[in-house]
């Protein structure tokens, strides 16, 4: 198979902007592959062709090409050339019936799609001919509605293209069209999600995480970390920021109710990420918030946290239940990381009873009682920053 024809779909619907988009994901898939050696990426009309001479790489570009993002599906396949001025299919019948013979199989469809418009026989005329001369010489029958196996056919200016099974991609947007997000990575099960569904829509996500230094260990950040390296594999390369926390939840506690905690220490994560999201040109913040979850995710309180910055905070999870969230989770690769007992510093001062409908004032009269600037300021002096070029894991400093 020295061929994969990757197919996009979203991509396609972009109008004057398909360009971008394609040119995105033929530079994503050129640096996911580049490792492999002697291998050709091209946008062909309407589809994107990876050229390959080593048969096995098939298992590694499979692996890329189900995690990139703006694949719809693809398919491993051969090609035989079209004669110019001729629509003599024999050789592409010929090829085919060589090969049809390694699937087991009793029905069958031909399903042809001709990007070249100008070859003289038509989608059906193509179904037809190579159909019939597939009955004649295995004997089985083609069923339209429910085959057993389909014979893919894609008729290009110079070549056909002949393929027996789609694969399915992840879909959504290549990677870098929709601008840089600054997600709050926790070590929960949720904010990994929520990263995976920005990275989706094309976003390059940054990684943000507060520990509990220097009251908890580094557990929790080496969670954070294998987190962010599972993550990376979507989007080639991660930054991770890494900020100390302990002492920030330590002021709040000495000067703010018990109840009102957990909505400060949100609020502080929102003023320290802003400053991630300056540095990094980023347009939004993402958290894994899910509506109701927890006591920080009530609707009350989920407003007096939104309303600390004029940044958007994209709450990608906000409609889904812990059960849809987890599904997500193990298809994503995340799951069982996720549920590795940890130090996270959530679990570090947090009060029995958390007020669920904390009052925009009430939280307000106690920040006046902290220095706020200066928490910030020395958080962001503080922090340390990590960087992950996939599968490659290393601290940086900043
Ligand atoms: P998760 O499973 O993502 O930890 P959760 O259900 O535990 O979420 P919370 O602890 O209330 O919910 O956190 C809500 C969101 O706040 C998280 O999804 C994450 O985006 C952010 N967040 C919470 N704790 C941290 C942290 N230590 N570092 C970075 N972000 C955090
Ligand atoms: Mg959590």
């Amino acid at each position: 198979m020295p061929f994969a024809l990757v197919h996009y779909h979203e991509v396609a619907l972009k109008g004057r902007n398909r360009g971008f988009f394609e040119q995105r994901l033929v530079h994503h898939l050129r640096s996911s592959l580049k490792d492999l050696g002697h291998i050709q990426v091209e946008a062909l009309p309407g589809r994107i062709r990876v050229t390959f001479s080593e048969a096995h790489t098939v298992e590694t570009i499979r692996a890329q090409l189900s995690r990139t993002f703006g694949i719809v599906n693809f398919s491993f396949a051969q090609s035989v050339p079209i004669d110019q001025f001729s629509t003599d299919l024999t050789r592409l019948k010929e090829a085919i019936g060589r090969e049809i013979s390694a699937y087991p199989f009793q029905t069958f469809r031909v399903t042809t799609k001709r990007a070249e418009k100008r070859f003289p026989k038509t989608s059906v005329d193509v179904d037809r001919e190579v159909g019939a001369y597939l009955c004649e010489q295995t004997g089985k029958r083609v069923n339209l509605s429910h085959p057993d196996l389909t014979v893919f056919i894609e008729v290009l200016e110079k070549e056909f293209y002949y393929s027996f099974k789609r694969e399915p991609g992840p879909g959504g947007l290549p990677t870098g069209t929709g601008g840089k997000v600054i997600c709050l990575l926790s070590g929960g099960i949720d904010s990994p999600v929520a990263a995976y569904r920005m990275m989706k829509r094309g976003c390059k996500v940054v990684f943000v995480h507060f520990h509990g230094r220097p009251y908890l260990s580094r557990a929790s950040e080496e969670k954070v970390r294998d987190l962010a390296t599972l993550l990376t594999s979507y989007q080639l390369y991660s930054r991770l920021y890494l900020v100390s926390f302990g002492e920030i939840q330590r002021q709040i506690v000495l000067k703010a109710p018990a109840p009102m905690r957990v909505v400060l220490y949100r609020r502080m994560m929102m003023r320290i990420s802003e400053a991630f999201a300056e540095r990094e040109n980023a347009w939004a913040l993402v958290t894994g918030d899910s509506l109701g979850q927890v006591a920080s995710q009530t609707p009350e309180n989920l407003r007096v946290v939104t309303e600390v910055t004029s940044w958007p905070i994209l709450r990608p999870l906000i409609g889904m239940d812990k059960i849809e969230i987890t599904k997500d989770a193990q298809t994503i690769g995340t799951f069982e990381t996720s549920i590795e007992p940890d130090e996270d510093c959530c679990t570090l001062f947090v009060p029995p009873h958390p007020n669920t409908r904390c009052q925009l004032e009430q939280v307000q009269q106690c920040e006046r009682m902290l220095d706020l600037r200066g928490m910030v300021e020395q958080a962001v002096e503080q922090v340390e920053l990590a960087e992950c070029t996939y599968p490659e894991y290393s601290r940086i400093q900043v």
